[in-house]
């Protein structure tokens, strides 16, 4: 749904800013400053715009030294299986430790065992005091360095264990951040096929019912037209505030694509999604909308919203374009409202034809 002219006419206004900024702090115009300064201007990587605005802030400038980092830490397209990567490398080595902790245990629990066999044959030879005296001094000795390397092994147990934590909780990070849309922190797309795939699945063996929303704002053109590309992201992402806010629990809110929105709601009928549906788009178009850096008032959007149900002989591809053809009726029918597929707009030869 997203126009090809649209889409230049945003990257465009992206791509002046990165050039811009080069120019400001003269840089070296090479593909990674221009990758660093065009993700700066999307807004795309929050963290990334803040070790900027940060290293700005500290010393006017960005020296290369700084440059090279922030495009290792923030942007590098290995990074992420880098992470992964090291996460897993880590693990391997916190094993072949362990390892060879027991490794080494197993060998000294075997030459006790055999020091004790080896006791229990003098005992049964020995026939003095001073005799008896060696072999016990001896059992509590090799007793000792038993117990000393157990104590070791359990320590070295209990290290493995919060290390193995800790590799957990980054090993989670890197996954949300793969399966989030860094615009408006919401599911991406590539999580959103999974979700709603595993749902469909689940909804059949659990003959619950499945309901998908898909929305998509009103007249987003013109409003990126009259107020530039960033401001239009402002609104990307405060729809996908209203879109939070009004989803739980298992439910999914994504980001669909441009400025495209799905909502994935398991066990939930036809009419509750509708409700859902029509609260999310009541929660959009009450909202006042400002230009925060000038005050300047920029009016109000809209969204449309379509809904469909999860029928027997549904596929995901199915659902999803029955949902998209509820969304093109409400549409033609003048925007700002939700219909879904038992609503006469919905019959009424719904075909793609956005004005
Ligand atoms: P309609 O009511 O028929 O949906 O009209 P529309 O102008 O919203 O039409 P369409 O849905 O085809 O609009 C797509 C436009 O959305 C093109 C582009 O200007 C804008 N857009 C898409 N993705 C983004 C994005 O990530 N950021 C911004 N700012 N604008 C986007
Ligand atoms: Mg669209
Ligand atoms: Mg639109």
């Amino acid at each position: 749904m997203t126009g090809q002219t649209g889409e230049h006419e945003r990257t465009m206004a992206f791509a002046d800013i990165a050039f811009g900024q080069i120019k400001a702090l003269r840089q070296e115009a090479s593909p990674r400053n221009y990758e660093i300064w065009y993700t700066y201007a999307t807004g795309y990587s929050p963290s990334l715009n803040q070790k900027i605005n940060e290293t700005l802030a500290q010393s006017g400038t960005l020296s290369d030294a700084d440059l090279e980092q922030i495009y290792e830490t923030y942007l590098s397209p290995t990074r992420l299986n880098d992470r992964i990567d090291k996460v897993g490398e880590q693990v391997m080595g916190e094993i072949e430790q362990v390892m060879a902790m027991v490794d080494a245990a197993v060998g000294t629990a075997t030459s006790y065992s055999e020091s004790l066999a080896d006791v229990t044959q003098q005992l049964g030879q020995s026939k003095d005091r001073e005799g008896l005296r060696s072999i016990v001094e001896s059992l509590v000795q090799t007793a000792k360095e038993m117990e000393q390397s157990n104590q070791k092994l359990e320590a070295r147990l209990t290290a493995s264990k919060q290390e193995i934590n800790v590799l957990q909780e980054n090993l989670e990070v890197v996954r949300t951040e793969s399966l989030t849309d860094p615009l408006t922190q919401l599911a991406n797309r590539k999580y959103f096929d999974t979700t709603l795939e595993r749902a469909i699945v689940d909804s059949r063996a659990k003959n619950e019912a499945l309901t998908l929303l898909l929305t998509d704002i009103d007249h987003f053109k013109n409003f990126n037209d009259s107020f530039g590309h960033l401001t239009g992201d402002q609104v990307l992402r405060l729809v996908a505030m209203s879109l939070k806010q009004n989803v739980k629990g298992q439910d999914t809110a994504a980001r669909y694509g441009g400025e495209e929105f799905a909502v994935v709601l398991p066990n939930t009928v036809l009419r509750s999604a509708i409700t859902v549906a029509d609260h999310i788009r009541r929660a959009v178009m009450t909202k006042e909308l400002m230009k925060r850096s000038t005050g300047e008032h920029l009016g109000r959007v809209t969204i449309s919203i379509g809904v469909a149900t999860l029928h027997k002989g549904d596929t995901v591809q199915s659902l999803i374009e029955r949902a998209d053809t509820c969304l093109y009726a409400a549409k033609r029918h003048g925007r700002n409202r939700v219909i879904c597929e038992t609503d006469p707009e919905f019959s009424a030869g719904a075909q793609p034809q956005v004005a």
